[in-house]
């Protein structure tokens, strides 16, 4: 049998708490006299845990406080730690980079590596966090020996991964990897599916055309030409099939000046190949150079044309003209 406090509460009738055979009722519901008595050691024995709760609870937040300084103090000293950040960068880069990196990851490699280098000698050096080079470098290092990706992975990436191939946390087509890895292509899509995929698009960015000609007309600077390509993006998402992902500012292995370029859509499907869209107010090489590399991998290349210019295209790649 279990004994409970049976006491008057305030609120509703007796108390139900439970309680040790030889207690008369709860501590909550023990009068004066029974806490003087009864209880009096236990109390006592709760109020010393208190105590020693607040005094615990004041050495954490003196730790904390101290913590809060020290980062500061790291943040501080980050400001000063390049040149060493820099010396150990170049180590990992000799003895871990393959050579077979293509220089915008080294480039991208050596970036990540100086800046968490730079924060990691700050942080020792104050206390703030010791052994934090370490680790740190021990990370790179396992960043360095992912790279360049493989055939197999940009093939996972491009077939069951959703399209996206992950590179130093930077998202990248993953079909334009492999086509770039491999020189060679996904099979070509069906000209049927590209005339279809071609008209699913014109029609979704046609519906709000008379809207996106009052945008054009006021179209006389980088602002409202971005708001267009802002909007053209986002019909391009919503025509995506359900089972289809879109897919924004994707990095694309095609070299623009030192860095690789990006795509401004792309519409990855588990059934068929990639649809590439990129979106522009004039005619733009980089584009062109882009969607001719995505024709290559086998995806189905469409450039949405807005603004001014001519709107030839390379071969292979379909213009969606929305003058
Ligand atoms: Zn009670």
């Amino acid at each position: 049998m279990v004994k409970r406090c049976g006491r008057p509460t305030k609120t509703r009738g007796k108390c139900r708490i439970e309680i040790p055979a030889d207690d008369p009722c709860c501590i909550q519901h023990a009068t004066d006299e029974e806490r003087a008595t009864v209880f009096a050691e236990r109390l006592a024995n709760r109020e010393q845990r208190q105590e020693a709760y607040r005094e615990r609870r004041e050495l954490w937040e003196a730790a904390r406080e101290r913590g809060i300084e020290l980062r500061q103090a790291a943040t501080e000293r980050a400001k000063e730690t390049g040149a060493a950040a820099t010396e150990l960068a170049e180590v990992l880069i000799r003895d871990y980079l393959s050579p077979a990196v293509p220089p915008p990851l080294a480039a991208e490699f050596r970036a990540l590596a100086e800046n968490r280098l730079r924060y990691a000698v700050a942080d020792e050096e104050t206390g703030y966090r010791p052994g934090r080079v370490g680790l740190v470098k021990g990370e790179l290092r396992a960043v360095a020996r992912g790279l360049p990706p493989t055939v197999e992975q940009a093939a996972r990436a491009a077939s069951h991964d959703g399209g996206v191939l992950d590179i130093m946390g930077k998202g990248h087509w993953a079909a334009g990897w492999l086509y770039h890895l491999t020189g060679r292509g996904m099979y070509p899509p069906a000209p049927e599916l590209t005339a279809e995929t071609v008209g699913i698009l014109t029609d979704c960015l046609k519906r709000d055309l008379d809207r996106l000609h009052s945008l054009a007309a006021q179209i006389d600077d980088e602002a409202s030409i971005e708001g267009i390509t802002r909007w053209a993006t986002r019909a391009i998402v919503r025509a995506a099939v359900p089972e289809a992902r879109p897919l924004r500012e994707l990095t694309v292995p095609v070299l623009r000046n030192t860095r690789y370029g990006r795509l401004d859509v792309v519409v990855w499907s588990a059934f068929g190949p990639d649809t590439v869209v990129e979106i522009d107010s004039a005619l733009n090489p980089a584009s062109a150079q882009k969607l001719a590399f995505a024709r290559d991998a086998g995806a189905m290349p469409i450039w949405v044309r807005f603004g001014e210019g001519r709107t030839d295209a390379p071969d292979g790649v379909t213009v969606i003209d929305l003058r």
